[in-house]
């Protein structure tokens, strides 16, 4: 094995095929496994997540954690200089315990949390892992990248994505880009040839790079260096991978959670002067003002929206979708647009060739194995059957299996072609080796053509051309009638025309076909005049909608999302589809590529919002439409799969990679279809409601829980009573009794109602004005009840530590029951299933355990200050809950009322 101090790029590619003891057939199964051993896995040196220690103390850092270990420390100095003693019972210092088992619960809880987030994150990000094409033992394998060793034959396209440094043993018009090592953004040219003397990273054009893409054509090389050695594994320490930006949803809660934080403290401060001037006990006042600002603050809130979006992301994975952002998970509940492409996602992608028309011959065709077809008669069609196969980039990868069983790769059309000229009994191995291709221009959605160039016989070499009609026509000169050629004059051109509108009209995709005899010595195409063919028929391509696409527009059109669908096919093809689906496709509906590049920016901005159908547009055109419904204000999700398509999925809210699609696309998406269908965007999206609901339901139950207390502690103090609440039995409640519900929250299933109401739009709030009216009215309802019954007990059975339980038990209990109201804000808790959320029966069971224990168990007793409760008082508490869940259902149905106005408006 050679010293990596050698430049492969000064040496010869034979001499480095030598060198790695490869060839043609690449490495035997058995070198690469021992190679393997020897190099290890090819993979960077992993960034360290923070672990899981790192994480724990993380926890500390927050502002809640100081204010309480700040109080249990003052808290034990002035009982211990109350007392003149250090050596108290437990009763004596028990505001200090608690406050310390509160912090020791808080930090936990935010571990446990924060480590399952993360976990699930990564999880996530090791699902979509690179692959690579190579040659073992002469046969053609699709492996995991990390599984490269040096010495493999590595085969390369546009669109990948290269994993390991290799040297170009082959190039065919191949570029790359690699900016991500060089900085320089324009694509590099490669070759093949040996280079001479010392060259900096981008001038090494007979090798590619980990990290770079291949923009254009394709080759095959050696791999050179796996892993850390390669150049980029090399400098891997000094790239910082992005760091997950948290959303603008985590950014409004973070602020909106800091903002309320300065409330509360002030109001602890109110509440400790004015506790003073009323003379009471310094102590008390001081841990109580503590206990109500940790209890106001809601520090639950930005955690608590991580773990959904996470979860989020979990549950859109069984939809098929891959979220690779966290502000994906958030912003696909608001989408309003889903513009998507036609070929793969909305239809199957089985291709089949259903038609095909020659001067002659129109052959509608079930299948090509048809015996008429195969007639000497049928010289025309085989021909052109023959151009289909010869034009072409699609690979069989196990040629030597039985027709049915081939593994065919490459595009979809030309992968039907394939197909048809085989199953008619063309040979592709002997066809292929007859007419040695010499050159090509393969097929692009820009110019919508493709061209090869081959050997033919000792006089002549053949140009065969296939692409889209108009494409096609406008270079052809004469027409291929028997095996003669002819003018192809006006008449004839007409009648190939009418052709063509029947078969678009039927919703097939029609490619036009065409040749060119060239003297042999013309070997490129560069030198070959394209604009002298000679025309030779049609084929018609019928590939199937997908059987839920119909269904599934249907779907978003009662969501509100307004579904568009974006084809390179010509506008005849595209409406005949759109019509199957049900999309709008009148002619104002129906905007062709042309027509958009001679439109300016404002004009288009006008015309997105009726356009459903764009028809024969290029991935160029995708950024326009993308742009112009955003300056609507519109929520894009847009798909894509290849190199060209980036720019529009970078631009898009939701950039949306097909699974099938190049390494660069799914690269930029925000989000991969694993299966590329259609429904699974829409999953994804029905997921992304449920996710907003559940993020709106935690911050209900957080937020009014908070204002509860400070409501009752204010009252009290206004209203010159002992204080309600002691310290304790606050962070009893907030960080005890109400986090095992407020996590079950975040497990919420999806209400069915969500995929039947208007999307919320770009600037949705999560306090909508419901949300505001529930929390003000939950926490004046339970906050005056608490003070009603402390004021109550207090004054006719002379108990303040009765009275101070029997609030303590209405505080606790009433956020057990209303969690149940606040689960759903479309229905009433009778109309939804109790049961659905078993996580949340549950954490209220076990919580209530812990409320009860506070009650009868001693040491609780002795540290939170209450007295065993009796039935009588059980009952009235539980009462009271129930009039306040009452009156939620009854807040509830009024805002549903007001909503099904405002739809049936
Ligand atoms: P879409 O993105 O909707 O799949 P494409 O851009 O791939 O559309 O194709 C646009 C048009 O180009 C098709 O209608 C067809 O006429 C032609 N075409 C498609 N694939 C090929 C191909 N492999 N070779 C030549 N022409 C093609
Ligand atoms: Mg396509």
């Amino acid at each position: 094995m050679p010293k990596h101090e050698v430049n492969f790029y000064n040496l010869s590619f034979n001499e480095v095929i030598s060198r790695f003891k490869t060839g043609d057939n690449g490495l035997t199964l058995e070198e690469a496994k021992n190679r393997l051993k020897e190099h290890g896995f090819n993979k960077l040196p992993e960034e360290k997540g923070a672990s899981s220690i790192k994480l724990f103390f993380a926890q500390f850092k927050s502002v809640l954690i100081y204010i309480l270990l700040i109080a249990a420390v003052i808290n034990f100095f002035l009982v211990c200089e109350e007392s003149k003693s250090l050596n108290l019972s437990i009763s004596d210092q028990a505001d200090t315990y608690i406050i310390l088992i509160t912090v020791l619960i808080n930090i936990i809880v935010g571990f446990i949390q924060e480590n399952k987030a993360q976990k699930s994150l990564q999880a996530l990000k090791k699902i979509i892992s690179l692959s690579a094409r190579i040659i073992r033992g002469g046969k053609e394998f699709v492996i995991n990248a990390q599984e490269l060793v040096p010495g493999d034959v590595m085969l390369i396209s546009a669109g990948d994505k290269i994993p390991a440094d290799v040297r170009l043993t082959e190039v065919e018009d191949l570029e790359a880009n690699e900016s991500a090592l060089t900085g320089e953004s324009e694509p590099v040219k490669k070759t093949t040839v040996k280079l001479e003397g010392e060259l900096p990273l981008g001038d090494r054009l007979n090798m590619v790079f980990t990290g770079t893409t291949i923009t254009k054509g394709q080759g095959r090389g050696i791999v050179i260096t796996t892993g850390e050695k390669t150049e980029i594994g090399r400098i891997a320490k000094l790239i910082k991978e992005t760091k997950d930006e948290s959303t603008p949803l985590q950014q409004k809660l973070n602020k909106f959670s800091k903002s309320m934080g300065i409330v509360v403290l002030a109001v602890a401060a109110v509440l400790m002067i004015i506790g003073f001037l009323q003379g009471d006990p310094f102590i008390e006042i001081f841990t109580v003002s503590v206990a109500v600002a940790v209890s106001a603050l809601p520090e639950g809130l930005a955690i608590g929206v991580t773990v959904i979006l996470a979860l989020g992301m979990q549950r859109i994975l069984k939809q098929k979708a891959l979220v690779r952002k966290l502000v994906a998970a958030e912003t696909l509940g608001s989408t309003t647009f889903i513009c998507t492409d036609k070929t793969g996602t909305l239809t199957e992608g089985k291709m089949q060739v259903t038609d095909l028309i020659t001067w002659d011959h129109d052959f509608n065709v079930k299948k090509t194995e048809d015996k008429k077809l195969r007639s000497k008669e049928n010289e025309e069609m085989l021909f052109a059957l023959h151009i289909g196969l010869m034009c072409n980039d699609a690979r069989i990868d196990n040629i030597d299996d039985d027709i049915d069983d081939w593994i065919i790769s490459g595009n979809l059309t030309e992968r039907a072609l394939l197909l048809a000229a085989t199953q008619a009994g063309l040979q592709y191995k002997k066809e292929h080796s007859l007419y040695h291709r010499l050159d090509s221009i393969p097929f692009d959605s820009e110019i919508k053509y493709m061209a090869t160039l081959h050997k033919m016989d000792a006089k002549r070499n053949i140009v065969y051309f296939k692409g889209a009609p108009e494409k096609v026509f406008n270079k052809c000169t004469h027409l291929r009638v028997g095996n003669k050629e002819v003018k192809f004059d006006e008449e004839k051109r007409e009648k190939f025309l009418n052709k063509f509108t029947t078969l678009s009209n039927k919703g097939l995709r029609v490619i036009a076909l065409a040749y060119r005899h060239i003297p042999v010595k013309n070997k490129r195409l560069a030198d070959v005049n394209l604009n002298t063919l000679v025309f030779v028929g049609y084929v018609g391509i019928k590939d199937p909608l997908r059987p839920t696409s119909k269904e599934t527009v249907e779907e978003c059109h009662q969501a509100g999302i307004k579904v568009v669908m974006i084809t390179g096919d010509h506008k005849l093809t595209a409406s005949a589809i759109a019509k199957d689906l049900g999309l709008p496709c009148a002619a104002e509906n129906i905007l062709e590529g042309q027509e958009l590049d001679k439109m300016s920016d404002d004009i288009l901005k006008q015309r997105v919002e009726e356009v459903f159908v764009y028809a024969r547009v290029s991935p160029e055109h995708k950024l326009r439409i993308v742009q112009a419904l955003r300056k609507r204000g519109e929520v894009v999700a847009m798909t894509g799969d290849g190199i060209n398509d980036s720019p529009a999925l970078k631009a898009s809210d939701i950039g949306v990679a097909l699974g099938s699609g190049t390494q660069v696309a799914k690269e930029t998406a925000d989000m991969v279809i694993l299966d590329d269908n259609f429904r699974s965007i829409v999953g994804a999206v029905e997921e992304g409601r449920g996710i907003f609901d559940n993020i709106k339901k935690t911050v209900l139950y957080l937020i009014s829980d908070c204002f509860s207390e400070v409501v009752l502690l204010t009252g009290s103090i206004l209203m010159g009573m002992p204080l309600p609440l002691v310290a304790g039995q606050i962070l009893w409640i907030n960080l005890v009794n109400d986090t095992l519900p407020n996590l079950a929250l975040t497990k919420e299933p999806k209400e069915q109602e969500i995929m039947f109401e208007p999307p919320r739009g770009r600037k949705a709030e999560i306090l909508t004005k419901d949300i505001k009216i529930l929390v003000v009215f939950v926490s004046l309802f339970s906050g005056l009840c608490g003070l009603g019954l402390f004021y109550f007990f207090n004054q006719y059975y002379d108990n303040v530590v009765l009275a101070r339980s029997v609030t303590f038990a209405m505080l606790g209990l009433d956020s057990l029951i209303c969690v149940f109201s606040m689960r759903s804000l479309r229905k009433s808790i009778f109309q939804g299933n109790l049961f659905s959320n078993l996580y949340l029966i549950g954490a209220v069971i076990i919580s209530f355990a812990f409320l009860a224990a506070a009650f009868y168990v001693p040491l609780l007793q002795q540290i939170l200050k209450t007295e065993p409760l009796q039935w009588s008082h059980w009952l009235l508490v539980l009462a009271l809950c129930l009039v306040e869940m009452g009156l939620i259902e009854a807040l509830k149905f009024i805002f549903m009322r007001g909503r099904i106005k405002l739809i049936s408006k």
